[in-house]
């Protein structure tokens, strides 16, 4: 990490040394002084509140300076606790994370018949918020927020779908902690960031794929949102001049070929790989049965999703290429089951065609809960807000 300028020993100084500490794991006084640029005695006033507030440990020694052991720090993970809702196609999945961004809960409430977008939704809310934490036993005192997620959400603004920044004041109110709303992709890409220990000088990015595609961007350890908060709509990438066309007015955008949705129409108008497969019911479960064939070795599902994940390759090239990405995570259902086809065709495309690879290598990871990383990023959402918030 470069050295910074000296900031000045103020709250932006405090997530600083906290994001610092999270990306390290674990970091001796001195190391943070040199990362952050704060003098020692600043380092050591910031660490001293941070343990009476229970969300930095002491922990071990890294060996010693002239007999005097150097206490290394760490993040407490069970000091306080984020809850995030992602509000799915048919689902309602809640999460919450301890403050290094591990699960400590997880439910998954099917919507059959239950319109998420209803007058109630803020009541409806709440009592799964209670139904969830009070099934955890996690102290109230302990809950810094609740974020919610869904693939239209966007804060602050009006977005299509049931208007989460509508209910989120009333929420809040009725819950008496703070209350968030965000994009389903940025929220997961955030949650990457935070569980994975990425470097805050780090560009990073996550691919989110879904019935939809998405992309979060994590720069300088915040969300990139853009002027309008419409950052990251990487599934309207073209990648056809004369492709089909998509309901946002573009021609050719990826995500008309590789999201779940596209392949599950495509095979569904496959009459034969519909019929060896059985396809039939919703895009995820046509889409799940062909993910599984492809990985059991059916070379017609295979070779379906393998063009789908050339063609999100392809996308995924152009936005590394143009923001200068150093590390990419593959996250959403849709990389549950075939993850393995989409991250050897990403790598694949970045090795040969990135323009800084031969300066260095874009790290391209898998996520390890796709399904869930949605309502983890929420969470975590909450948490960074709560310990580190982005300046
Ligand atoms: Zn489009």
């Amino acid at each position: 990490m470069a050295r910074r300028e000296t900031p000045a020993a103020g709250p932006g100084s405090r997530a600083l040394v906290v994001d610092v500490i999270r990306s390290a794991g674990t970091i001796s006084r001195v190391e943070l002084a040199g990362l952050t640029g704060l003098t020692q005695p600043s380092i050591s006033m910031i660490v001293r509140i941070l343990i009476a507030d229970g969300v930095v440990h002491e922990t071990g020694s890294a060996g010693s300076v002239r007999g005097k052991p150097r206490k290394l720090l760490a993040i407490t993970p069970a000091g306080r606790f984020g809850i995030g809702f992602h509000l799915g196609v048919d689902a309602l999945t809640c999460v919450a994370v301890d403050l290094t961004g591990g699960v400590v809960g997880r439910e998954v409430v099917p919507l059959d018949g239950d319109d998420p977008g209803g007058d109630d939704v803020a009541a409806r809310l709440a009592d799964r918020f209670r139904d969830f934490t009070d099934g955890l036993d996690l102290p109230t005192s302990r809950i810094e927020g609740l974020a919610i997620v869904a693939a239209t959400a966007r804060p602050g603004r009006e977005a299509a779908g049931p208007d989460l920044n509508a209910v989120r004041a009333e929420l809040a109110g009725r819950l008496g902690i703070p209350v968030l709303v965000e994009n389903d992709a940025a929220a997961a890409a955030l949650g990457e960031f935070w569980s994975r220990r990425v470097s805050r000088d780090q560009s990073f990015a996550g691919i989110y794929l879904s019935t939809g595609i998405g992309a979060g961007l994590v720069f300088g350890g915040a969300l990139f949102r853009g002027t309008s908060v419409d950052a990251g709509e990487l599934g309207h990438f073209s990648i056809h001049y004369d492709g089909r066309p998509c309901p946002c007015g573009n021609r050719g955008c990826v995500e008309r070929y590789a999201s779940m949705t596209a392949v599950a129409d495509t095979a569904r108008a496959d009459a034969d790989l519909a019929g060896r497969l059985r396809l039939e019911g919703s895009v995820p479960e046509v889409y799940d049965a062909v993910a599984r064939a492809a990985v059991s070795g059916d070379p017609g599902a295979y070779a379906l999703l393998d063009e789908a994940a050339g063609r999100l390759a392809v996308a995924a090239a152009s936005m590394v290429n143009l923001l200068d990405v150093g590390r990419l995570v593959l996250t959403g259902p849709g990389v549950a089951v075939a993850g393995s086809i989409f991250a050897q065709r990403v790598r694949g495309q970045l090795a040969r065609s990135v323009h800084a690879r031969h300066r260095r290598e874009v790290m391209v990871e898998l996520s390890a809960q796709p399904r869930d990383a949605a309502s983890i990023g929420a969470a975590a959402l909450v948490v960074q807000a709560s310990i580190a918030p982005a300046s």
